[in-house]
């Protein structure tokens, strides 16, 4: 039986994270965290968040749901899980050389990079730090209206926000059915959050006209391959190759 009372709290205590922007309906959804359909039986491994503060927790993508997200709103997004889906599968694809002839393969980088802060912003919901720098009518634990139009493509990210990709020259060590991911906080806000899609590290940077050359530079404390530090981060590169033991497999061109 359900226990009705339990449910009436549960639905009180629902709030869609979108909600200031208007147009919620359909009541909670269940959103995953990090969208489950990437890979049903992968794990995530997230550190840094005030859920996950001190050590690194590692989650069955299906076991991160949370009630945050309107049914409405959660639908409005599902065109970025499809685009992070074919990017996160084309990083970590192992395809024999295609020597010169390789046509590559094209992702919309304007939603991956909506999937990136839909996803930083699922895991910062609900805790103490602003989620993104300076931005008007931002809150701890609450997106900022600017951030809620840019995650529904309303708004273009500017001033150097969004992606930028970490291209280490040395092979990153990377567990392929994991996702990591943290946030690289200062002063109670929430700067921009690094990501490791499978073999690709992504910076998506939240601090307008303030990207860091390195992640040496700011994030110095956490546990990151040593490499990774000093790799230059390279804002919306137009294409990068994946490589595979070294030998340069397929190119992916992005659209920004
Ligand atoms: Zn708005
Ligand atoms: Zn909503």
């Amino acid at each position: 039986m359900i226990d009705e009372t339990q449910k009436t709290t549960q639905e009180r205590k629902f709030k869609c994270w979108a909600a200031s922007c208007g147009g919620c309906g359909d009541g909670p959804s269940r959103e995953h965290l990090l969208s489950n359909c990437l890979f049903p039986d992968g794990v995530v491994r997230v550190k840094g968040f005030d859920w996950c503060m001190d050590e690194t927790k590692t989650v069955g993508i299906n076991g991160l749901a949370r009630q945050i997200l309107c049914k409405k709103h959660n639908s409005a997004l599902s065109d970025t899980d499809a685009e992070a889906k074919k990017a996160i599968d084309l990083f970590q694809r192992s395809v024999q050389p295609l020597g010169g002839s390789s046509i590559g393969n094209k992702v919309d980088g304007h939603r991956l990079e909506r999937w990136l802060l839909k996803t930083a912003i699922n895991l910062a919901y609900g805790g103490k730090w602003h989620i993104g720098i300076g931005m008007h009518g931002s809150a701890p634990g609450l997106p900022p209206p600017y951030l809620i139009d840019v995650a529904f493509g309303k708004l273009p990210f500017s001033h150097k926000m969004g992606a930028h990709f970490l291209l280490p020259k040395k092979e990153t060590f990377h567990d392929p059915g994991a996702i990591l991911t943290f946030p690289l906080v200062k002063d109670g806000y929430i700067g921009g959050v690094y990501f490791e899609l499978r073999t690709q590290p992504i910076f998506l940077n939240l601090f307008p006209g303030n990207a860091p050359p390195t992640l040496g530079e700011v994030a110095e404390s956490l546990s990151l391959q040593n490499h990774l530090l000093d790799t230059e981060l390279i804002y919306r590169p137009p294409n990068i190759s994946t490589t595979l033991r070294s030998l340069a497999a397929s190119m992916i061109y992005f659209d920004w």
